[in-house]
């Protein structure tokens, strides 16, 4: 497989990056992963912005235009053949002699290479569990950084309780997201997600849901639900870039709806596949 280290395209075994690299020693960086579709790219440009953003908001001066970082993708996976997948993409602030302020001449590091993706096909059609552990996150959620400790935590205490996913709450009057995933409640024919702040990332996945509802005129409204809320919820599905749209039939104790998946999730699922 070739991978981008900077301006080389290398074979893996062939990419070096320093030990010093402050991704890998602070997690001072941020990443990217995008999905692609039969040779395309799935909304590249809104990937783009938000990787800008990020990287403005954490001060990391690497400007994603001039370091054509479209065409390196692109590149990257007509090399390795792949037209079915996703690539990921990190910029760190770059090596230097360990120190937690910035280097005085940062030096960004550019990393990027496929991933295989595969649908999930199973929980796609009978829907997942989730399980709630609180948010102990940092207050920058909508920054797309490297450190994902908790985030990792989460997913594990998930999985060790035999479920696809994480949900995070603050608390009690506070439902954010996923751990690698954004949530989607219905009520009364009406979507309801937490509001693109700092408190989540605002996924792309995400974004096209909320595109795909004001285009179908789906009711959907952006506020932040309780956990009692959860209790009142007709159905429920998750968001991400390789996961879709996943239908949720149950978090924790709690079962949503009738424990099957219901007509909006199905719609919004079918919606959603029709412009991959
Ligand atoms: N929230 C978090 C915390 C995530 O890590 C992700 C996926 N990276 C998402 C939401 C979903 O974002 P996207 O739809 O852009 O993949």
């Amino acid at each position: 497989m070739y991978v981008w280290v900077n301006q080389e395209l290398v074979e893996r075994d062939r990419a070096n990056v320093d030990l010093e690299d402050r991704g890998y020693q602070f997690g001072d960086g941020v990443y990217e992963v995008i999905r692609m579709y039969h040779g395309n790219f799935f909304m590249l440009q809104e990937h783009l912005d938000r990787l800008q953003y990020s990287l403005n908001e954490v001060g990391i001066p690497f400007n994603v235009k001039e370091h054509q970082v479209e065409n390196k993708l692109k590149e990257i996976m007509k090399k390795n053949y792949i037209r079915d997948g996703a690539v990921y993409l990190q910029i760190t602030r770059g090596a230097a002699p360990r120190n937690h302020g910035f280097p005085e001449h940062p030096e960004p590091v550019f990393t990027a290479y496929p991933l295989p993706v595969t649908r999930p096909h199973q929980e796609q059609l009978n829907g997942i569990r989730m399980t709630l552990v609180e948010d102990l996150r940092w207050l920058r959620c909508d920054i797309k950084s490297l450190n994902l400790l908790w985030n990792v935590i989460a997913k594990q205490k998930a999985k060790e309780r035999g479920c696809f996913e994480t949900l995070f709450y603050r608390n009690e009057n506070h439902v954010t997201e996923g751990s690698s995933s954004n949530f989607f409640g219905v009520k009364n024919g009406v979507l309801i997600t937490h509001p693109a702040n700092s408190f989540i990332l605002n996924g792309i996945t995400r974004q096209a849901v909320l595109n795909i509802c004001k285009e179908k005129q789906i009711p959907c409204e952006e506020k932040v639900m309780s956990l009692n809320d959860l209790k009142e919820l007709d159905e429920a599905f998750i968001t991400s870039t390789t996961a879709e749209v996943l239908p949720v039939k149950a978090i924790d104790d709690i079962r949503i709806g009738d424990g099957s998946v219901g007509p909006i999730t199905r719609r919004i699922q079918k919606l959603f596949f029709e412009r991959t």
